[in-house]
């Protein structure tokens, strides 16, 4: 038997697992290389082990837990023949084929690789957001915004995702108030317009956030003028960190065409990227969406891609 893989997979969010699926149904025998757990930016199951109910996931009318999810997922893919490790990709070599993807001192060598490694939402560092994360605190209003009608709650960041967030989140809350560290936004003058025009949405300028308060759940923030040094609770039961994302793109870099931000880049409509081979699919290659099953339709291109692809080879 050949030490070499038809496909490796690295990553296991939606869009790694739904390629597993596809790929091992396709007979493809994949491996995929699902991360550590001690890692919150190589976690096994990505994102959806961070939050609580996913309830726009199609398929579940009443929700699920992003775990449960995650886990169903893993399960789908190893019932068609998935091998999973545990593990995490220390480098890949993408000069010549087959592949080599390296996990520390281990070799495993691949004809194509699907790239799923996702991205991960900027966090302040403070310890309450480990906490908290997925039981009042969200890094994503489309995916959490319904759970907060009523609440009085807050959007951390001055850039156009938090004024997004915002406005959405205006749809459910009775109060958003957006916590900027300047006296002036980064956000487009459009959304700035749109944003001061909405009743619901009031802002608190020159403002950190000192802490998130609440053991299973949020009850308030610590918030700080930084000009005045004044420092004070905010009155919130949900808060929305929107300061930015960041691609897991680091093993990619100088070897795959990514964007000035990280995000790689793929052709067209498909999952191809710059080298012939390698695949990519999920939040790695997509900042607009984001979303958990936009993730997974976008896995399933790139084992159709990749499947299409070794055919071509092999014939
Ligand atoms: P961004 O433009 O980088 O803005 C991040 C914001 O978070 C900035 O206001 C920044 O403050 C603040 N921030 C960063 N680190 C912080 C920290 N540690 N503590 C407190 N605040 C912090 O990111 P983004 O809003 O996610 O947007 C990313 C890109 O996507 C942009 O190009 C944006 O235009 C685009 N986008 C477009 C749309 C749309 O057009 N509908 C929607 C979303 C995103 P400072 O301003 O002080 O640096």
């Amino acid at each position: 038997m050949s030490d070499v893989h038809n496909v490796i997979i690295i990553g296991s969010g939606p869009a790694g697992l739904t390629a597993a699926i596809y790929a091992s149904r396709a007979s493809l025998e994949p491996l995929l290389i699902e991360g550590e757990p001690s890692s919150t930016s190589d976690q096994p199951g990505g994102q959806l082990m961070l939050t609580t109910d996913v309830e726009n996931f199609p398929g579940f009318p009443d929700g699920i837990m992003g775990p449960e999810l995650m886990q169903n997922m893993r399960q789908q893919a190893e019932r068609f023949g998935t091998k999973i490790l545990t593990d995490k990709v220390t480098d890949v070599d993408l000069t010549e084929r087959p592949f080599t993807v390296r996990v520390r001192d281990t070799a495993y060598r691949a004809n194509a690789i699907i790239v799923s490694t996702g991205a991960q939402s900027l966090m302040l560092g403070l310890e309450a957001e480990d906490r908290l994360i997925g039981h009042g605190l969200s890094t994503c209003a489309t995916c959490d915004g319904f759970f907060f009608r009523g609440h009085d709650i807050a959007v951390v960041g001055g850039g156009d995702s938090a004024l997004e967030e915002a406005g959405f989140l205006t749809k459910f809350a009775d109060k958003v108030t957006v916590i900027h560290r300047r006296d002036e936004l980064r956000a487009s003058k459009i959304m700035q317009e749109r944003a001061f025009a909405n009743p619901k949405i009031e802002f608190l300028w020159d403002t950190v956030v000192l802490d998130i308060e609440g053991e299973d759940k949020v009850t308030g923030m610590q918030v700080k003028n930084v000009k005045t040094g004044v420092e004070s609770l905010l009155d919130v039961t949900g808060v929305f960190i929107a300061i930015g994302h960041r691609p897991n793109t680091d093993l990619f870099r100088g070897k795959l065409e990514m964007e000035e931000s990280g995000y790689l880049v793929t052709r067209g409509k498909t999952s191809y990227t710059d080298v012939d081979g390698v695949f990519a699919c999920g939040d790695v290659q997509d900042h607009v969406y984001r979303q958990a099953i936009t993730a997974a339709g976008s896995g399933c291109m790139a084992a159709i891609d990749a499947e299409r692809w070794l055919e071509a080879q092999h014939g």
